[in-house]
């Protein structure tokens, strides 16, 4: 017999959820509290009704998910909020979110996981959001359109496509780096231009960034947001089934984007 408490401790200290910076909407940690023990756990990138509806099917009472409830902000528990408040109570289904910690982690976070999907092998971090790396960067020698082949089988086992600005014919990746989830923004492409890479694969991000991408000589490769952040959950939640030997299952829910 398994609480909630036990494995919120185990993950607080696995994820060191005290301890990394995070926007204030992520909310780390636990977020919703229930009262039986833990039996299964589904694993999901986002909480909505549908994942929800899905965990209940699953009989799982803990959710484990990478954007929280609260990530749309602060809003009434009315509408459709209120009903995914109540489906999660009704049915004694408490919620684990982890944002950055979940994307920074080491072994079992998005970024690292995404880099060895697509055949790369990490040395560093990068994206640097405070005092923490968020993503990583590493060095290789493949052909840039055979890793965005690679990316693209992995985004359409996820409902999405990859995208990427315009590949030179012929060119090739040798420093690399990846940033899960909104990656591409002025401050990675900045970074990504002073330590020299050539190749810079993330979730999503806005037009501008493959304008700016062009100008400095970079590729930009984009796998689709909940496509690159459905991997962190996944191995979390195995991490637990190993761990406390209860039965986990991944909820997919994907957006299209
Ligand atoms: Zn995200």
């Amino acid at each position: 017999m398994t609480h909630l408490a036990t494995i919120a401790r185990h993950l607080d200290a696995l994820l060191d959820t005290a301890s990394v910076p995070d926007y204030p909407g992520a909310l780390n940690g636990v977020q919703l509290a229930n009262r039986a023990p833990i039996h299964r756990i589904a694993a999901a990138v986002d909480v909505s009704k549908r994942v929800i509806e899905d965990a209940i099917r699953a009989q799982a009472n803990l959710l484990l998910v990478h954007h929280g409830m609260f990530w749309g902000g602060t809003q009434p528990v009315t509408g459709a909020a209120y009903e995914r408040l109540r489906l999660l109570i009704e049915h004694d289904i408490a919620v684990y979110s982890s944002h950055l910690p979940l994307d920074a982690h080491t072994t079992l976070g998005n970024n690292v996981l995404l880099a060895h999907a697509l055949g790369l092998e990490p040395n560093a971090g990068f994206a640097r959001y405070r005092t923490i790396d968020v993503g990583v960067r590493g060095e290789g020698d493949v052909e840039t359109a055979e890793l965005w082949r690679r990316a693209d089988t992995f985004a359409r086992l996820h409902g999405g496509i990859a995208r990427s600005t315009p590949i030179p014919q012929g060119h090739r990746t040798r420093r690399w780096a990846v940033c899960t989830g909104a990656g591409a923004s002025s401050e990675t492409l900045r970074e990504a231009e002073t330590s020299g890479i050539d190749t810079l694969v993330v979730g999503e991000g806005p037009h501008h960034t493959a304008v700016a991408a062009d100008d400095i000589g970079l590729i930009v490769v984009y796998v689709g947001h909940y496509a690159t952040e459905t991997l962190g959950v996944r191995a979390l939640a195995d991490h637990l089934t190993t761990t406390f030997g209860i039965p986990s299952t991944f909820i997919a829910a994907p957006t299209g984007l």
